[in-house]
């Protein structure tokens, strides 16, 4: 869903009929929101773009045995899809949410990515477009960034993560961090970063109701949604009107959970279907406003 289309409601943001209407109507909601409560506005930034096969995005049956490679396979069934990183501008922290490409994309992409992920994926990054540029520009430094959150370690998630290092706190679910060493992974990309894996914990949302409260006040949670990755997180925020649900890579666009298509590449099948399934499932209920997946091209830059 692109922002644009995402649903309006009147009396913007958290004081009004709306809201309160939105809360005593849906017992779904498990954690009530009070009114008062400053809102929680989320910026969608495209840190560059990568170029892909469409099977890495959307799963295809194939003669070819590894069709999401895109070895061997014509450019028509290639395309350029948004590299997204978000900043979470909470009353009481700025979260960003993954990192987009570093800037040695702009140099050598062989040595910067591997040899291998280097024959599958193109990345672009046009001046102005890392994300310690974007913060800069939007007047934000480093520091003031109290927590950066990494979906899951793929490159166009960490690679830029150097360039957020003085942040006060990177972390990572404990089971992506286990999975570290996984051949489709490039360590040297976190390099002297100090990353800190959280335990998860239980909480009222996702597949297996698992994740982190991030500010201990029911409003921005990280969820674990693995199947893409070991241990991948969607971030689920509630702006003060209803849940934004950032899905990462559970599902590359909108017709990924609507039909039930797995990205090309997965850790687990089973656990990816299950995710995919609970963002379907959560994509429907009245107070979710909008489930912004990292690589969908309909996805523009802007505040939601
Ligand atoms: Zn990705």
């Amino acid at each position: 869903m692109a922002i644009n289309q995402i649903r309006s409601i009147e009396g913007v943001l958290c004081y009004g009929n709306a809201f309160t209407d939105t809360l005593t109507d849906n017992p779904r909601i498990e954690t009530p929101m009070k009114c008062e409560k400053e809102p929680i506005r989320i910026h969608v930034l495209h840190t560059g773009s990568v170029y892909i096969d469409r099977a890495l995005a959307f799963r295809e049956r194939s003669l070819h045995p590894m069709p999401y490679t895109g070895w061997l396979r014509s450019n028509a069934k290639k395309l350029w899809v948004p590299v997204s990183a978000y900043l979470i501008d909470h009353p009481d922290g700025l979260v960003l949410v993954d990192t987009g490409w570093h800037t040695d994309m702009r140099k050598s992409q062989r040595s910067h990515l591997g040899f291998l992920p280097a024959t599958m994926l193109t990345g672009r990054l046009p001046a102005g477009e890392a994300i310690h540029e974007q913060l800069t520009a939007m007047d934000v430094e480093v520091g003031d960034l109290t927590d950066v959150v990494l979906t899951h370690l793929d490159s166009d998630h960490v690679s830029g993560v150097e360039h957020v290092k003085d942040a006060s706190n990177i972390i990572v679910s404990q089971p992506e961090w286990e999975a570290r060493g996984d051949v489709r992974y490039s360590p040297s990309m976190w390099d002297g970063v100090d990353i800190n894996p959280f335990a998860l914990t239980d909480i009222p949302f996702g597949p297996y109701n698992e994740g982190l409260d991030l500010f201990g006040d029911g409003r921005v949670y990280l969820v674990f949604t693995p199947g893409h990755s070991a241990g991948q997180l969607s971030v689920l925020v509630h702006n003060g009107i209803g849940w934004i649900l950032l899905s990462s890579d559970v599902g590359y666009a909108e017709r990924a959970w609507a039909d039930g298509v797995l990205p090309g590449v997965t850790d687990n099948d089973d656990e990816a279907r299950a995710s995919l399934r609970w963002v379907a499932e959560f994509s429907q209920r009245d107070d979710c406003l909008a489930v912004l997946a990292n690589h969908d091209t309909d996805v523009v830059p802007g505040e939601v």
